[in-house]
């Protein structure tokens, strides 16, 4: 249902001698139940990729799946339909909205999408990111971690098929990371979600079940660890 894949991917920004090709034919999958990083050097496309799988920004050519859909043949408004419903985004940046409490932070975009929370996993939610006393909050009386649990609670509240993590412990010191990081594990051994996280960080990369390295806009490897269980 939630499975992500790339075929042939290609992402060419600018055009003559000046022309960078940020992804050269990029294959990928990314399996339900499965967290997965994606790692290479600075330049190397991975933020472009994410963009491109979240259907964020368009490739050049090449096609992206999530589940049975195929992203290109969307208009703009089931574009934005299937990221609403489907896709939950953790992003380096926050972008809380300062005037509402962590707790109306978190609901929001389900209740503009008129759906309401599952109570219970609203509270697991909240309690796995150590949010329970921190609800009623606006962000410029939170911290820097604390703000990016509200945001990753945001991604996941609404149960999505698919998460898609830029750099989700970037801004975060070690403890908190592993907070975040153990919450996403949690959350896809719980839901059976699909996680793809671009991340420079190799302890955050330690809780993937696989990473795929980028070089040069092009796949250059892949790791599996072996199991999971122990980090929970
Ligand atoms: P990474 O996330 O691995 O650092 P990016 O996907 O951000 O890599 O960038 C890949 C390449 O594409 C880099 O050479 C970068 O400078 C270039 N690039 C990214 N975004 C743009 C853009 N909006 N305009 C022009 N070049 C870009
Ligand atoms: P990261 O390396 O953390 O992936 P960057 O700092 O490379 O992120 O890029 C941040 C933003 O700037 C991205 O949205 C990317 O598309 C854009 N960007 C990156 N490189 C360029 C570039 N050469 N020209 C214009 N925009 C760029």
């Amino acid at each position: 249902r939630g499975a992500v894949s790339s075929h042939e991917l290609v992402k060419v920004y600018g055009n003559g001698p000046a022309a960078v090709r940020a992804l050269d034919g990029v294959s990928t999958e990314f399996r339900a139940g499965e967290l997965t990083a994606i790692m290479g050097p600075s330049g190397s496309g991975k933020s472009t990729l994410l963009h491109c799988l979240a259907g964020l920004d368009t490739a050049g050519s090449g096609t992206v799946h999530i589940g049975r859909t195929e992203l290109t043949s969307l208009g703009d408004k089931a574009l934005t339909r299937l990221r609403r419903d489907r896709i939950g985004f953790v992003f380096q940046s926050f972008n809380l909205l300062p005037t509402l409490t962590a707790e109306d932070n978190i609901l929001l975009a389900l209740r503009l999408a008129g759906r309401t929370a599952d109570r219970e996993w609203f509270a697991r939610v909240v309690d796995l990111l150590g949010l329970r006393d921190r609800l009623r909050h606006k962000p410029s009386e939170l911290s820097g971690g604390q703000q990016q649990r509200v945001a990753c609670a945001r991604a996941l509240v609404g149960k999505p098929d698919v998460v898609f993590a830029d750099e989700p412990t970037g801004n975060l010191d070690s403890r908190t990371g592993a907070d975040v990081l153990a919450f996403l594990r949690a959350s896809v051994s719980d839901l059976g979600q699909t996680v793809v996280m671009v991340t420079h960080d190799p302890i955050a990369a330690s809780y993937a079940d696989r990473v795929v390295l980028l070089a040069d806009g092009r796949v250059a490897g892949e790791i599996h660890w072996p199991t999971q269980e122990s980090v929970l």
